[in-house]
């Protein structure tokens, strides 16, 4: 990606409003979370915690106090969505600070996922894998991937439950949680209205595209439910955007015609690789283009590439262009295979 992954600086970017960059531990492509405080009369409001180790901790701590705020004064956390980078430390400013934890309920229900042992988790991606036409190595391979996240997965649970429409109480400003799943079933976006600002945790990033892929925890259709997400999001004039990863940025509908576009050539992606014969989500996987060759993608990132491409074949299934056989392994059928593509489509399609 060529991103600079060096961490800002602690910021102030609206009168009251400051970003404290959390570095994420061995992240290739993230780098850093954005963690937003909001200051008020009681003292600060976080958006977003980072993720639980001791550095991100004291880096957290520091930062916050170069922003003036001490983290026992903290009010309330409102996590975007649960993924480690986001939710992490949330339990322990709790215990620093008393401060609530808010989360989308959708979210908080997989909380519980995670505490329980692995074991779980990991029978369900061997069944998904085998359907999905892996070969045996991989699946052995695969299996292991997500493993070594779990130990950093803080277990609290949120204080406080956060749906679409919500507004938590954050002292002289005017939030409103905006529910956008996709990258997570439970993911929230926060407008700031008094500001016209949008903080879009990992549903909108400037360069990066976000993860939307179907695995253990994600919902059925999850690219179905980012692209109303996207549409949900355009809605807003907002006068900058503020995302969890990266940098803030103008133009947030440029942004979103940006992130559909990307889907519409994946889309296109899989239905000519269909075209030219690949059945199983493995062999369609196998004939996309990925940052690397195929057969040198391993471990989560293949299990990412794998979920990513079943996204978009389930999306195309809500949409009636394809249907799934299922078996060991389930097969794709693609209907109404758009003439760009039909010339490389076999006659069995
Ligand atoms: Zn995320
Ligand atoms: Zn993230």
């Amino acid at each position: 990606m060529g991103a600079d992954l060096s961490l800002p600086l602690v910021e102030q970017v609206r009168p009251g409003l400051w970003t404290v960059p959390v570095p994420i531990p061995n992240s290739a492509q993230m780098g850093y979370v954005l963690v937003y405080a909001f200051e008020t009369e009681r003292g600060p409001y976080l958006v977003d915690a980072g993720w639980n180790t001791d550095d991100a901790y004291s880096c957290l701590v520091s930062g916050l106090a170069q922003a003036g705020f001490d983290i026992t004064d903290v009010q309330g956390v409102i996590v975007t969505h649960m993924h480690p980078d986001h939710y992490g430390l949330a339990g322990r400013i709790r215990e620093a600070s008393g401060a609530w934890v808010g989360l989308h309920p959708a979210d908080a229900a997989l909380i519980g996922d995670h505490k329980q042992a692995p074991t779980g988790l990991m029978e369900t991606t061997e069944e998904i894998l085998r359907r999905e036409g892996a070969p045996l190595h991989a699946i052995q391979a695969l299996q292991h991937a997500a493993m070594p996240a779990f130990p950093e997965v803080a277990p609290a649970l949120p204080d406080l439950l956060i749906e679409d429409g919500d507004q938590p109480e954050v002292p002289g400003w005017e939030l409103t949680a905006v529910w956008t799943p996709g990258h997570s079933p439970g993911h929230l976006c926060l407008w700031e209205a008094s500001q016209r600002l949008m903080l879009s945790g990992d549903h909108i990033l400037p360069r990066i595209t976000p993860h939307i892929g179907i695995h253990p925890q994600s919902g059925l259709n999850p690219l179905g439910d980012y692209v109303v997400s996207l549409e949900k999001v355009c809605a807003y004039d907002a006068s900058e955007v503020m995302p969890a990863h990266e940098y803030r940025f103008v133009g947030l509908h440029r942004r979103v015609e940006e992130l559909k576009a990307h889907h519409q050539a994946r889309l296109d992606e899989v239905l000519a690789a269909m075209g030219a014969g690949a059945v199983t989500t493995w062999e369609i996987a196998s004939h996309m283009t990925w940052s690397r060759a195929w057969d040198r993608i391993q471990g989560w990132m293949l299990r990412a590439a794998l979920g990513e491409t079943l996204a978009h074949l389930h999306y195309l299934q809500s949409l009636g262009r394809a249907y799934l056989q299922p078996g060991e392994p389930s097969e794709w059928v693609a209907l109404d295979m758009p003439d760009r593509l039909r010339s490389r489509a076999t006659p069995a399609i």
